[in-house]
């Protein structure tokens, strides 16, 4: 640790002196760090970024993740960041997707692996979307009994039990390319 350390959410200058660069996020006032890392601060271009030790650790706006879902609310869920446009990452970052107006009853279970796309930085939380057709659940289970489960147009069935029940499905879902992804 040095003098140049940050932790996540730390004020490292104001933004009308510098703007945020990578791993960093404004916050309409100051430009914070977005993870732990080293601060570093470019006087000629005006940019503030933060080098984190591990490599790709925070997605950009417009990135497509790859995560597990950690947590299923009633409005949305919460991922945590496995790859980060196909690489992996190990910061276990996680990120928000809204769910609130996808009439779906289970859009995503807990432990599912889902496909989003980060549409920004606000306040320290990263937020995604699953609204396009490769986003989604690309591999899931049967609620009721932990089976597997085949896609039926936009539900999916288990194939043990026979329950239905719907997600947002990933046009991916089933291939198990995204494993290969990480090439
Ligand atoms: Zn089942």
């Amino acid at each position: 640790m040095s003098d140049n350390s940050v932790f996540p959410g730390d004020k490292i200058a104001s933004i009308e002196e510098y703007e945020a660069g990578h791993n960093t996020f404004d916050d309409g006032d100051m430009v914070r760090s977005a993870t732990m890392g080293e601060k570093d601060m470019d006087k000629e271009t005006r940019m503030v970024n933060v080098n984190h030790p591990k490599l790709l650790s925070i997605p950009k706006v417009g990135d497509v993740i790859i995560g597990t879902v950690a947590a299923v609310m009633s409005s949305m869920i919460a991922v945590t960041i496995d790859y980060i446009n196909g690489k992996p990452t190990t910061s276990k970052v996680e990120c928000i997707c809204g769910t609130r107006n996808m009439r779906i009853r289970n859009v995503a279970l807990v432990n599912d692996i889902a496909s989003l796309k980060i549409v920004a930085h606000l306040n320290g939380t990263i937020h995604a979307v699953m609204d396009e057709s490769e986003l989604g659940i690309i591999f899931t289970k049967c609620r009721k009994c932990g089976g597997k489960v085949v896609t039926m147009r936009d539900a999916v069935k288990c194939t043990d039990c026979s329950w239905i029940d719907e997600r947002k499905l990933s046009s991916n879902f089933g291939k198990s390319d995204f494993i290969h992804l990480r090439e």
